[in-house]
């Protein structure tokens, strides 16, 4: 099948459904200057350091060297802009062809490129939170700690102040349950975009859809099941999906 061909197989599934949500990950944002973590050569797991730091433990016993690391790539990825992906997403939203988007990332771009309806089933990074007391903090308390070479940053109470993402070994965020419960209401077809959907719990979400398209450059576990396979450039792909289902409206 020609790419003309599958893409107008996608904007039919999508003109067609009744209850479509997009489900992303790290490969939605690459293009907005984000490395994903699984992309051969140039993902964030290349460094195997990194991995092994991503998590609650390292955050607990050795919180200034966590933040040292971690802090400078937060801090780039609330400067980063939406790319056509997460605007083709919000508007295809706004057409009414997408009830929400599931998304893995926590850089906060899809809010930004006007989606609505996001669940972020691995935290966000608009504030902070006291690991001891729950108290909310703003982002900039470790900006300022970090400057001020005072990392980690402290709550009033004492406690070491953490972002409000899930890092490995941690439960899922709250929204993980609401869109698991939404989609349990119904979700007739999933349009993946930029996920190796490796991770787990967020990648069993896919297995509530009736059908799904996926987009992505590399291929995924899931690709046998898929109704429809789109390889390539989420930011080249989306917005030609998004004008194939207007097109035929
Ligand atoms: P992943 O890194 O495992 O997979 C990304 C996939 O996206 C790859 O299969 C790659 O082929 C594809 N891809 C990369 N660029 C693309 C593009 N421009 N167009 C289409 N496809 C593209 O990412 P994942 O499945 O989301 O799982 C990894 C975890 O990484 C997630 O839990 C997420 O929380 C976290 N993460 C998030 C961010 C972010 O917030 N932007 C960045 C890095 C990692």
């Amino acid at each position: 099948m020609s790419m003309d061909q599958k893409l107008s197989k996608a904007a039919d599934l999508l003109r067609g459904s009744s209850r479509a949500y997009a489900f992303t990950g790290a490969g939605v944002s690459t293009e907005s200057g984000i490395p994903d973590f699984r992309s051969p050569g140039t993902g964030l797991w290349s460094n195997p350091e990194l991995l092994a730091l991503a998590t609650g433990d390292v955050l607990q016993r050795q919180p200034a060297r966590f933040y040292s690391v971690f802090l400078p790539q937060w801090l780039a990825y609330q400067r980063a802009e939406p790319n056509p992906a997460h605007k083709a997403i919000a508007e295809l939203e706004a057409l009414g062809r997408l009830s929400g988007v599931v998304t893995q990332n926590i850089d906060g771009l899809h809010r930004k490129a006007g989606s609505q309806v996001v669940w972020e089933v691995h935290g966000h990074l608009r504030h902070l939170v006291c690991g001891s007391c729950g108290a909310p903090a703003p982002f900039e308390a470790a900006e300022d700690a970090m400057r001020k070479d005072a990392l980690p940053p402290r709550c009033d109470c004492g406690g070491v102040v953490r972002p409000d993402v899930v890092l490995f070994g941690e439960a899922m965020a709250p929204d993980f349950e609401r869109a698991l419960a939404a989609l349990r209401r119904g979700c007739d077809l999933m349009l993946v975009v930029g996920s190796s959907l490796t991770v787990y719990p967020a990648a069993s979400l896919v297995r509530f859809a009736d059908a799904f398209i996926i987009v992505n450059c590399d291929p995924t576990p899931y690709d046998g099941q898929a109704a429809v396979i789109l390889h390539g450039s989420a930011g080249r792909i989306l917005p030609e999906l998004l004008d194939a289902v207007k097109e035929a409206k």
